[in-house]
């Protein structure tokens, strides 16, 4: 048994795969399915497998959602409550990419200390140092991304060598299915018997389902799970957040630029941060459904009730209400928390934004819209942890406790 947290979890009894389908809101895989586009995953459906609908933590960006995923807790313990934060000490943006911003060890981490070989693969090369992080000084969980694929080498081997074709772009359809061909590729070679693979969501920014380049996505997608049911995995995946259309009537962004609403409320010397920003402009713009506004206290009940006003903002919470609603760290969130709805995103300021990026439309996430995820398990699951997931009682912080604790140990070496 490995503990982390208060949680326990089973070392892999077989060799076990977790995929992170980034911005893969159920509507992806219910027309997917619908569609016969994933036969494998069907079958593992018919097999006994379970599909449910769960949680995703909020924000609904990559970085938070992604740790909650590796280390079971949500943001309020893992200490990362955005892609971005604002430093209080310095004043600075800073991007939450760095392990010493991780206030837990991961379930991986905890693993490779109990003896278990374990491998993660990230399409986004940001996402790399967080998933390989040590914080107890042990051996380090072997961490990876597609992107940077042609720098990287294991034990003197070219990765592009091994998976037999160059790394795509990180705006290319296919760079997740490269990192799930790395791990196929990978996994024997480094002994690794537990294995998180996370993707990118350029396709889901881009495409709703069934989009054309989604319907090859997800197409594609079923072809490796086949091939990693095949080589004998026991396989799990949920998402990091959903994705929704975020545009007006007329296919524009649709956008609340705060700065500008608080400017025009007579508010001064406020901070809005956007924790959705990373280096990935073309997929977002920065825009996301969810922002974090810094305002003087004597300015927070006026700023907190113009923000209210503004029609697509859904809610306003002030930093103690987020924090406990939302299970947030409230030293590394705002004094404000501001919600967009469905199809609103928020930004600082019209001159701000550079919406050439998002020109061909804006789909984006953030928001509570975003953060229903599927939570998949491909074999059976037995006793509570299939109650859990049959009553929808679970989020993607339960992948790992699910797979690990949660599926019967003889369907576990079934191949559906
Ligand atoms: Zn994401």
């Amino acid at each position: 048994m490995i503990e982390l947290c208060g949680r326990r979890y089973e070392a892999p009894a077989r060799r076990t795969v977790v995929f992170c389908i980034d911005g893969c809101a159920p509507e992806y895989l219910d027309a997917a399915l619908a569609d016969r586009l994933m036969p494998r995953l069907a079958r593992c459906l018919e097999g006994g497998g379970v599909y449910a609908r769960g949680r995703g933590q909020m924000p609904s960006f990559t970085n938070p959602n992604n740790l909650s995923i590796v280390t079971g807790q949500p943001p309020r313990v893992h200490g990362i409550s955005g892609n971005f934060y604002l430093d209080d000490a310095t004043g600075a943006e800073v991007p939450m990419n760095d392990p010493r911003f991780l206030r837990v060890p991961t379930l991986l981490e905890r693993m490779e200390a109990a003896g278990v070989r374990t491998l993660c693969i990230t399409a986004k090369d940001k996402l790399r140092a967080l998933l390989g992080a040590t914080k107890e000084g042990g051996r380090a969980p072997l961490s990876l991304s597609a992107e940077k694929a042609h720098e990287q080498s294991v034990d003197g081997a070219s990765i592009v060598e091994l998976v037999g074709r160059p790394n795509p772009s990180i705006y290319d359809w296919d760079i997740s299915h490269y990192a799930m061909e790395m791990g196929l590729r990978l996994w024997e070679r480094v002994g690794a018997r537990l294995l998180y693979v996370s993707l990118t969501d350029y396709v889901q920014h881009k495409q709703p389902p069934r989009g054309e380049m989604a319907n090859r996505f997800y197409a594609r997608f079923d072809a490796l799970l086949g091939q990693y049911l095949d080589a004998g995995f026991v396989c799990a995946f949920t998402a990091d957040h959903g994705m929704n259309d975020k545009t007006d009537a007329h296919g524009a962004p649709n956008v609340r630029f705060l700065d500008d609403l608080l400017a025009a409320a007579g508010i001064v010397g406020q901070r809005v941060l956007l924790p959705i920003t990373d280096p990935y402009v073309v997929h977002h713009g920065a825009l996301g459904s969810y922002a974090t506004v810094y305002v003087s206290s004597g300015q927070l009940g006026s700023a907190r009730a113009a923000l209210s006003a503004v029609p697509g903002v859904e809610a306003v919470w002030s930093r103690a209400e987020a924090a406990e609603r939302f299970e947030l760290p409230p030293d590394r969130i705002g004094d404000l928390v501001v919600l967009g709805d469905r199809s609103t995103v928020l930004g600082k300021s019209a001159s701000y934004h550079d919406l050439s990026a998002v020109k061909q439309g804006l789909r984006s996430h953030g928001g509570l819209h975003e953060a229903v995820v599927p939570v998949v398990v491909c074999h059976r699951v037995r006793g509570q942890h299939r109650t859990r997931m049959d009553r929808g009682e679970v989020g993607n912080a339960d992948v790992f406790d699910l797979v690990l604790n949660g599926v019967e140990r003889d369907s576990g070496g079934a191949t559906p």
